[in-house]
């Protein structure tokens, strides 16, 4: 794990004492072993993580509604309040689009909102977002974003960081092998979505 993930695990508001705790027990024999230290947490300890692996697993439901119309497995929610307002996916094929990301997709299904609105949004993606996904993030000043992984891409994380967003990673396993079988499958039309 890198120390970057390590940073952000620990971004929680929960008690340190608390925290401790969650480090010291072992893990229960029933479930299986931790893949590593950000998964233990979201399992085991933290309710706020189990949220947002919740609404991820609407994104994932868009992923495959994306791939399963010959699109591209990436999906997104806009949550406000704890209620789904938007939600997409990857529109390159389906809508010949060039610019509906799967996280543009969501903001556009979301319709117009107010900058209020905005600004307590948590915007979900099963892939860390690109440029302009990111920039668009920045504009309405969203002050939340859930990856659910970077390691098949990896968007401008450090620079929404250093502009106040707090970036959250889940790390996920079927985020991560829907996008590593899709790049094998179809690495032209991959390419030719992040303009490579
Ligand atoms: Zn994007």
């Amino acid at each position: 794990m890198s120390e970057s993930r390590d940073h952000l695990v620990y971004r929680s508001k929960l008690p340190t004492s608390f925290v401790l705790s969650c480090i010291a027990a072992p893990p229960r024999a029933s479930r299986p072993p931790f893949a590593n230290r950000a998964r233990r947490f979201t399992k085991g300890c933290f309710v706020s993580d189990e949220k947002h692996h919740r609404f991820l697993q609407v994104a994932i439901g868009e992923a495959r509604k994306g791939l399963d119309s010959g699109g591209i497995p990436i999906g997104s929610v806009l949550v406000i309040d704890g209620e789904i307002v938007g939600r997409g996916h990857n529109q390159r094929v389906q809508k010949e689009s060039a610019i509906l990301h799967a996280e543009m997709d969501a903001l556009e299904n979301a319709g117009r909102l107010t900058a209020s609105e905005y600004q307590r949004s948590v915007l979900y993606s099963t892939l860390s977002p690109c440029d302009m996904c990111s920039g668009t993030a920045l504009l309405y000043r969203i002050p939340r974003i859930v990856i659910g992984e970077n390691r098949t891409f990896r968007g401008p994380e450090d620079y929404l960081r250093s502009r106040g967003v707090e970036l959250i990673l889940l790390d996920d396993q079927e985020c991560i092998d829907l996008m590593t079988q899709f790049v094998k499958d179809k690495p032209g039309l991959w390419n030719e979505d992040i303009g490579v």
